[in-house]
């Protein structure tokens, strides 16, 4: 990677930071302006997950280093499955199939955090809220942070991904992550023909809801299309709706950061 790559690598990632920030910080502003959310509340909520920036962001940045590295090497050597299968040098397999084939991965990522119990352990702490506004999309455990990051250089590496499609996908991916957040809800047919596509913030709210088998639902990241291949669609109304885990009710290690940290190491875990 010569001067000009690393230039562009870095401005492309402090670009993504301001996407991320800018969105997270006009819902936030939107959701108490709009919802009728006391900003005195909403503040003493979020408080807690935002201090979650503190702890990831270190790690997204080192692992990043790692996954460039990764993706520069694979398409370098033409290595992985985008590199291998027919019209492999195409607009269409590069970024089209790439988007879909990293999607599908991320999907698997969040089952296998569900279904792997050690794994379970760290990203149940994004589940333990129990208000949802777009501040928990960064209620991530630094242990799960790490994690991803190990996932998602794992499928650069199978996938042959270039820089280009990850950075495409990882644009899409603060937008559904961040929307799929927060309190504002679809109705009607824009919920009916966005959901068809992408996660909207209806199908992540029953994710979140505190009983199985709606937890175990909806693991869709920024396309919704693999929940309803793999039978893993799930609805509920909002006023059925309960934020929270059953095995993790207790709201005071809920709203404290340092308690939360330490949830993935107790002995115990439901
Ligand atoms: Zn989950
Ligand atoms: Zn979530």
């Amino acid at each position: 990677m010569g001067f000009k790559g690393s230039y562009f690598v870095t401005h492309a990632t402090e670009f993504q930071l301001y996407i991320y920030a800018g969105l997270l910080v006009s819902l936030w502003l939107a959701e108490g302006l709009f919802l009728n959310s006391p900003f005195r509340n909403k503040w003493k909520h979020s408080f807690t997950n935002l201090l979650f920036i503190l702890t990831a962001l270190p790690v997204q940045l080192f692992m990043t280093i790692f996954l460039l590295l990764v993706s520069a090497w694979v398409v370098q050597h033409n290595w992985g499955l985008l590199n291998i299968i027919p019209y492999h040098g195409t607009f269409f397999v590069k970024y089209v199939v790439g988007f879909i084939v990293l999607d599908f991965c991320e999907y698997l990522y969040h089952v296998i955090m569900h279904k792997a119990k050690p794994l379970w352990k760290f990203h149940l702490v994004h589940h333990t809220d129990f208000q949802l506004d777009v501040s928990t999309t960064v209620r991530e455990h630094p242990g799960e942070t790490f994690v991803r990051m190990c996932f998602l250089i794992l499928w650069v590496f199978l996938s042959g991904a270039s820089f280009g499609v990850l950075l495409l996908r990882q644009t899409f991916q603060t937008i559904t992550n961040i929307t799929s957040h927060t309190k504002f809800r679809l109705h009607g047919f824009s919920e009916t023909f966005i959901g068809w596509i992408f996660i909207t913030p209806n199908m992540h709210h029953v994710h979140h809801h505190y009983q199985l088998p709606y937890t175990d639902c909806n693991y869709g990241d920024v396309l919704s299309i693999w929940d309803r291949i793999f039978g893993t669609f799930g609805k509920l109304d909002a006023d059925k709706t309960v934020y929270g885990l059953d095995t993790h009710m207790d709201k005071q290690v809920s709203s404290s950061f340092t308690r939360i940290l330490k949830i993935p190491f107790a002995k115990k875990i439901g």
